[in-house]
């Protein structure tokens, strides 16, 4: 049976006693409106621990002022169904008075890889999410925690987090879930109409060519920027940025020789959406 809280010392107590009969913790948070993407992170959860922990939680912090934080979708009875299915144990459901007192002071900071992109784009997104997270697995002291590649910097900037203020917690990325077109996941696809999802997968279109460039061979990442903003533009979208950088630092690569990272963010009309692939040269 699934059991749902929204206050802290139970969820910590459903925890403390899963460890106590010698359970293996594991750790899925997510701001809900759950799809597959999701239910991949709870499934692999599933697979790894004997206990598994999901919370809910739109995070205000991590919102700018004008971002959608407002109308964010909510559907908690159809996420707490889904993640009974799943076998999930917790489901950790705080209110923002739970998680945030009004005299809270301290934040994380999430260091450089936190600067670029998204968070060039969105100042203080990331402080938000590494003040949540943390909060998050101080709070549930699992042994895993998952996290999706579709948010690759935010997958990067926890794994240093977890690292370098050993939370204690391991971070494990998952794949991307896709639909059939190729489009990733998103509770922020629902503000999609039908027109702009079709055109939307222009953003899954950009980043299969520039891997087919790299697949060629050795190059100069501009040719790939080129390819992915042309197919980008072809679809009427406005791209914020298409990048090719080092995966690990997140930084620009002029030559791709070996491994690196394509990352877009674009906007089609004004839902603003976020995508990434590994890409590969040929030897
Ligand atoms: P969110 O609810 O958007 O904060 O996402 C919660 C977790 O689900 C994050 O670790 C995301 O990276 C992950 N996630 C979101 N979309 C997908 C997807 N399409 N495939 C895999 N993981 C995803």
């Amino acid at each position: 049976m699934i059991e749902r809280t929204g206050s802290k010392d139970e969820a910590r107590s459903a925890v403390a006693a899963a460890r106590k009969e010698g359970k293996t913790i594991g750790f899925v948070p997510t701001m809900g409106a759950l799809h597959e993407g999701h239910l991949s992170l709870v499934r692999a959860a599933c697979r790894r621990c004997d206990f598994v922990a999901v919370s809910i939680f739109v995070n205000p912090t991590q919102f700018g002022p004008g971002e959608d934080f407002e109308r964010y979708p909510r559907c908690i009875d159809d996420d707490l169904s889904l993640l009974s299915a799943e076998g999930a144990d917790l489901v950790f459901t705080p209110s923002r008075e739970a998680m945030y007192r009004d005299d809270a002071r301290v934040t994380v900071d999430p260091g450089p890889l936190a600067c670029v992109l998204e968070g060039a784009i969105r100042p203080g997104h990331f402080v938000g999410v590494a003040t949540i997270v943390t909060k998050m697995l101080s709070l549930m002291r699992a042994d895993l925690a998952f996290f999706g590649e579709k948010d690759y910097q935010q997958l990067k900037v926890i794994e240093l987090l977890a690292r370098d203020l050993d939370l204690g917690t391991g971070i494990i990325g998952c794949p991307t879930v896709r639909d059939h077109g190729g489009l990733a996941l998103s509770s922020r696809n629902a503000y999609l109409s039908a027109e702009e999802r079709t055109r939307a997968h222009a953003i899954p279109a950009a980043l299969e060519a520039a891997a087919q460039v790299a697949a060629w061979g050795p190059c100069a990442t501009d040719e790939i920027v080129k390819t992915m903003r042309e197919t980008l533009d072809e679809a009427g979208l406005v791209t914020d940025y298409a990048v090719v950088v080092d995966p690990a630092t997140l930084q620009p690569i002029d030559r791709l020789d070996g491994v690196a990272r394509a990352l877009i963010a674009a906007r089609v009309g004004d839902v603003r959406l976020i995508d990434n692939c590994a890409l590969q040269a040929a030897d």
